[in-house]
């Protein structure tokens, strides 16, 4: 069980989205074989994995015949569900492991985690009913953010509550499901570690990270990030806990907000490579899809060092709207890579693709990447 999966074997992916398809270039530049499984068919990961199979997640016969076909399972998504994990570990090595994604999928499970094992996070407080909504609002204090405990992405399922009488509203707004409440954070900055843990225990990571969003999504990453050492150690060393409590193999994401007072809380945990970590690609030794490569198939993870100072920012189907960006505009800028993820339908706020830019310093990196995207329209 234990044995490494070697470069000629086939890695599954559960999900078909972008972080598959990066993932899928590093493996087959690597001389493994990549299986996708989605409902989808033509996805960004499929276009590039040598095989692409479409079925739900919840076709655990359709799970166990794709487990038959790998040699390993990793996720690109984490909403697949733990039978669907389970199932696939009964035929092969699935990493990180179901019960890994069944505290992370559930921001309500996955703040009790952290919260019982003493990691500084936002007040928080659960709810699963409009009485209880009221309580929690009481306990946690106003202003405040309900976010469902089922996981959304980027911002969706979250409404702000400013006054108490918006409660009932907003339980109608997120469809009277089990909810999280949370004090809003006054926060200086956002900030993600990327870090990979290995069969062994082995542990690397790429630093402190800065998040900016936009709509809450998230619009511009700049690596790395510009707070203190100490602030960006403390971060690090949270990300480490939370990898080793979970006996995580694999690629994880914590993100965090730095708070006006100087600490670092976590805001949340994703249990696969992190759109904040896509810089590494163009900028590390060893990019987070090929330490997921390393990682998940139990070889020793690659030297994660940052070679030069680097940003990204999404490309959103909004960029679509006057035609086809100007690509080659965007490319005439030196140290500017294009990323574009094979997606035919750019709707707005959907992730098409990105931009990274490497330059001698983090803020000259943050300019020359909004350039870059600024010149596209
Ligand atoms: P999340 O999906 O929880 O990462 O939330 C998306 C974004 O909403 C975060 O990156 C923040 O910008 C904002 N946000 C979420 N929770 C809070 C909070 N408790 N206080 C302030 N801002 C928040």
């Amino acid at each position: 069980m234990n044995r490494p999966v070697l470069p000629g074997a086939t890695i599954g992916v559960l999900g078909s989205g972008q972080l598959g398809r990066m993932l899928a270039l590093e493996a087959r530049r690597m001389g493994y074989r990549v299986h996708t499984l989605s409902p989808g068919v033509d996805t960004p990961t499929g276009q590039v994995a040598d095989l692409e199979v479409n079925a739900e997640y919840d076709d655990l016969d359709a799970i166990r015949a794709f487990a038959r076909g790998v040699d390993v399972v990793t996720f690109e998504f984490e909403n697949v569900s733990t039978d669907a994990a389970d199932a696939a570990a009964e035929l092969v090595p699935v990493r990180p492991s179901g019960s890994a994604l069944h505290i992370t999928q559930q921001r309500s499970r996955e703040k009790g985690f952290l919260a019982d094992r003493g990691y500084p996070v936002t007040p928080f407080a659960k709810a699963q009913s409009l009485d209880e909504l009221a309580v929690g609002l009481g306990a946690v204090g106003l202003p405040a953010i309900v976010k469902t405990a089922a996981f959304g992405y980027d911002g969706k399922g979250q409404h702000r509550i400013d006054r108490i009488e918006d409660a009932d509203r907003v339980w109608g707004l997120i469809g009277h499901q089990e909810a999280i409440i949370e004090r809003v954070v006054t926060f200086t900055h956002e900030i993600s570690v990327i870090a990979a843990r290995g069969l062994d225990g082995e542990f690397a990571h790429y630093g402190a990270v800065e998040n900016l969003h936009r709509n809450h999504i998230l619009d511009l990453t700049v690596a790395p990030a510009r707070v203190s050492p100490e602030l960006a150690s403390e971060a690090v060393h949270l990300a480490h806990r939370v990898m080793d409590d979970l006996g995580y193999i694999g690629v994880l994401c914590v993100e965090f907000f730095v708070t006006s007072d100087g600490r670092v809380l976590v805001n949340e945990i994703a249990p696969r490579p992190h759109n904040s970590g896509h810089f590494t690609i163009d900028a590390c030794v060893t990019s987070q899809f090929e330490q997921q490569v390393r990682a998940v198939c139990g070889l020793s993870l690659g030297d994660p060092t940052q070679v030069r100072p680097a940003a990204m920012v999404n490309l959103l189907g909004d960029l679509w709207v006057n035609g086809e960006p100007d690509w080659a505009a965007a490319l005439a800028i030196p140290d500017v890579k294009l990323h574009l993820y094979g997606k035919s339908d750019p709707r707005v706020g959907r992730k098409m693709g990105h931009i990274t830019a490497l330059a001698d310093t983090a803020d000259e990196a943050a300019a020359k990447a909004l350039a870059a995207r600024d010149v596209l329209c």
